[in-house]
């Protein structure tokens, strides 16, 4: 009998479920539509860092899901052939202001490097290592290189996997849609029953819910990045590593003589898409203050996008209590291109239910995000 599955949301988590489900689906029993709108999406307006084997965040289950969630994507760049303009590990270096942090990192970064192959070599670096992996830099300050750090684009990567599942079946409907109390799929007044439904709806899952009596812990915060155009600084090479600085924002070399710098985090702005004049200068200070020879001038355009937060900062997933046939996967926050495809994959064998892994060592209990009014 054939099963009907709506994802709805095509960032990064839905995007790799449509991915799965797609490949999942070889005897056509499947039928896969995607309903995205796409506006002010998280993924295709994020920075694009894979490095969560520095972190120093205490929460055990987000970790284990980023290490592996940067391992799975990993490993889907690999199977999909996805080209090096889309997942890089080009590397990333963070620097700190002084040497005694740099060698807590690394030992923490070795201590992990003993459950993970992905995180590459770990080297410590002199200012002088660093200006020699990152020419155009001006800083003084020592740092640490992991050769597994990556660089993504987001949005390249949603086009990326949604062809594929395109080209193995699945439907995708560019409009926004509505979940009625019937737990129906509601796209241009037309109601559609599906047997399980995907919410990968990230800073918009509340509002997705809201005809359904369930109290929603997820608030959105503004994220705002610019991106420069390096072309006339002379450059030795292209392929950089990511520049994670101690307090300042992060560079992200794009490749083409561009570079990302952000981004901002603002969690007063609602869903609010505008840039913010005195963000931009924030982000163009801190690219100046490493880049001296950039300028207003070299600004190409500000992305901006939303971000969903928990109050605890964990990501959720999992089954939606007292409607089973929602399964959710949102919270990401600011580290979801790293966990939200390992949350794609989950969400993908749950709809089927069919999972081939332990999901618990990577979640907190879903009623902690989602609950029931009673
Ligand atoms: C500026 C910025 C920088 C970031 N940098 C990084 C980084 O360097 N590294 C990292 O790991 N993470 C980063 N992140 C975080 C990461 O981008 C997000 O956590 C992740 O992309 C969330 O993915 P998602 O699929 O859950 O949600 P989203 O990507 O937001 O996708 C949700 C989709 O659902 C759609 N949708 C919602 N409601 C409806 C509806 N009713 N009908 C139809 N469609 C709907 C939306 O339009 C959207 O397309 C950054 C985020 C921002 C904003």
């Amino acid at each position: 009998m054939t099963q009907s599955i709506a994802i709805i949301g095509g960032g990064i988590v839905g995007s790799t479920a449509a991915y799965y489900l797609s490949e999942f689906n070889k005897n056509n029993d499947l039928d896969i539509t995607v309903f995205d709108h796409g506006c002010g999406q998280a993924t295709k307006a994020a920075a694009g860092i894979i490095s969560p084997w520095l972190s120093k965040r205490r929460n055990k289950s987000w970790y284990e899901l980023a290490k592996d969630g940067a391992t799975l994507l990993n490993s889907i760049a690999d199977k999909t052939n996805m080209p090096e303009d889309i997942y890089n590990q080009c590397g990333t270096i963070i620097t700190r202001n002084n040497l005694e942090d740099i060698t807590e990192l690394y030992d923490l970064a070795i201590e992990r490097s003993k459950d993970t192959e992905t995180i590459g070599e770990i080297y410590k670096l002199t200012p002088d290592e660093i200006k020699r992996h990152i020419p155009i830099i001006n800083s003084n300050l020592p740092g640490l290189l992991v050769t597994g750090g990556a660089r993504i684009k987001g949005d390249k990567y949603t086009d990326h996997l949604l062809k594929i599942a395109k080209s193995n079946g699945v439907s995708v409907i560019n409009k926004e849609i509505s979940i009625n109390e019937n737990v129906n799929v509601v796209c241009d007044r037309k109601e559609m029953q599906f047997d399980k439904i995907i919410l990968a709806t990230g800073a918009w899952t509340k509002n997705v819910l809201s005809n359904l009596p369930l109290d929603v812990d997820i608030r959105p915060q503004k994220g705002q990045l610019i991106e420069l155009s390096i072309n006339d600084i002379n450059l030795s090479h292209e392929d950089m590593p990511v520049l994670m600085p101690e307090g300042e924002s992060d560079f992200i070399p794009l490749g083409n003589g561009r570079l990302i710098v952000g981004a901002s985090h603002e969690n007063d702005k609602d869903f609010d898409l505008n840039p913010d004049a005195d963000v931009i200068d924030e982000l163009l200070n801190s690219a100046t203050s490493l880049l001296p020879s950039l300028s207003a001038e070299n600004l190409i355009r500000v992305k901006i996008g939303t971000r969903a937060y928990t109050s605890d900062f964990s990501p959720f997933f999992g089954k939606i209590p007292g409607y089973e046939k929602i399964l959710v996967g949102s919270g990401l926050g600011s580290s979801g291109l790293t966990t939200g495809p390992l949350v794609g994959k989950i969400l993908a064998e749950m709809a089927i239910d069919n999972l081939s892994m332990d999901i618990e060592k990577y979640r907190k209990p879903i009623e902690n995000y989602i609950k029931l009014v009673k």
